[in-house]
């Protein structure tokens, strides 16, 4: 095996405090061999874990925004995990996970419900002409699937189907997605279609995947020396295209850290190198009670107790 390449100089920012920043980070120091301590975490909100977030108080409620669904071919999440002690250090993340779906198998009784009344794992009731249009997009290549929706592929009875119903509840589709994206998703759980009508094979955490995964790692970063600056949202990032692939050639300005915009871009010293990572799934959801319509809000992703938002309602008149 090829020798690791060590840079124990190389300065790393992450932006963003999701699961991708939190892992990159861990793979940094186990695996890149960069100390804890030169990697910063930024992240505009007041809390690490992104979209697998969770939280509240029983006053003003709880909030997760999903229930978040492993199963077995997560291969990086359970390498990286099995590095990681859970938070009483009894075990690793990933010997827990496993552990608990030995003892509790998923195994739905209800899988969909129709008037009313429960269908216990129905049948897939797919046509032989909708098999044929699943088995042509799972080999015609994207770039000739463009555009097109799901509807423009599939002919009206598909949407009719158990299948289909599983399917949507399961991922969130919705007909005038992308047929593309559906052409990703049946290449990414094709192993899962067995045990589609009870969702077995589908893993789940001991607690919620905030508390099961992003607190253990979080922890784990913490005791490696990463720090994470919270209320920093950093913005105009500029981008130049050189042989190395995309690097950041402008300055990045960090709202509420401007001295860490300093330490980007001119003043950077040569054996030093920044690292970004960007991307963000929930940077427009706006979440709201059950009894109030959705809205835009001024603060993105994130939770507002009733009480605060009829005043802010009133304020904004929204
Ligand atoms: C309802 C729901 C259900 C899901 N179900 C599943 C499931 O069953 N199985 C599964 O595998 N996955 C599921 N997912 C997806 C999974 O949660 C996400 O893919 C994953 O959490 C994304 O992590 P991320 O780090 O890429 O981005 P995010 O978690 O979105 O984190 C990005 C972070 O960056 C911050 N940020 C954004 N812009 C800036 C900026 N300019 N400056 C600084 N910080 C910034 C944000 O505040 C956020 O904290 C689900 C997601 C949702 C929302």
């Amino acid at each position: 095996m090829p020798a690791r390449r060590s840079d124990t100089n190389a300065k790393v920012y992450l932006v963003g405090g999701g699961i991708a920043s939190l892992a990159a980070a861990a793979f940094f120091i186990r695996d890149g061999n960069i100390p804890g301590h030169n990697i910063t975490i930024l992240e505009e909100s007041r809390k690490i874990g992104g979209s697998l977030d969770a939280g509240g108080n029983p006053v003003d409620g709880y909030i997760m925004r999903g229930g978040r669904m492993l199963e077995s071919k997560y291969l990086c999440t359970y390498d990286l995990f099995s590095s990681i002690p859970t938070l009483d250090r009894s075990k690793t993340v990933t010997q827990e996970i496993f552990e608990l779906n030995k003892l509790m198998k998923t195994s739905s009784k209800s899988r969909l419900v129709r008037g009313g009344q429960r269908i216990n794992a129905p049948r897939f009731g797919l046509s032989e002409r909708h098999i044929l249009t699943i088995e042509r997009l799972r080999v015609e290549p994207e770039s000739i699937l463009g555009r097109s929706s799901i509807s423009d592929q599939f002919e009206p009875s598909f949407f009719e189907t158990d299948f289909w119903a599983m399917w949507c509840t399961t991922f969130a589709f919705q007909p005038w997605h992308s047929a593309v994206e559906l052409k990703r998703y049946l290449a990414r759980f094709v192993h899962m279609v067995s045990g589609f009508n009870t969702l077995s094979g589908i893993l789940r955490t001991v607690y919620n995947q905030y508390d099961s995964m992003v607190r253990p790692l979080q922890k784990w970063l913490e005791e490696h020396g990463v720090k994470s600056e919270f209320n920093a949202s950093v913005t105009n990032l500029g981008f130049c295209h050189d042989a190395e692939g995309f690097t950041v050639d402008r300055s990045v300005f960090v709202a509420a850290f401007s001295a860490i915009a300093l330490l980007f871009g001119t003043n950077l010293n040569p054996s030093e190198r920044a690292w970004l990572i960007y991307g963000c799934l929930a940077v427009l959801v706006s979440i709201y009670s059950l009894y109030l319509r959705a809205c835009s809000l001024p603060s993105r992703s994130c939770f507002i107790p009733q009480k605060q938002y009829r005043s802010l309602k009133r304020s904004q008149s929204l």
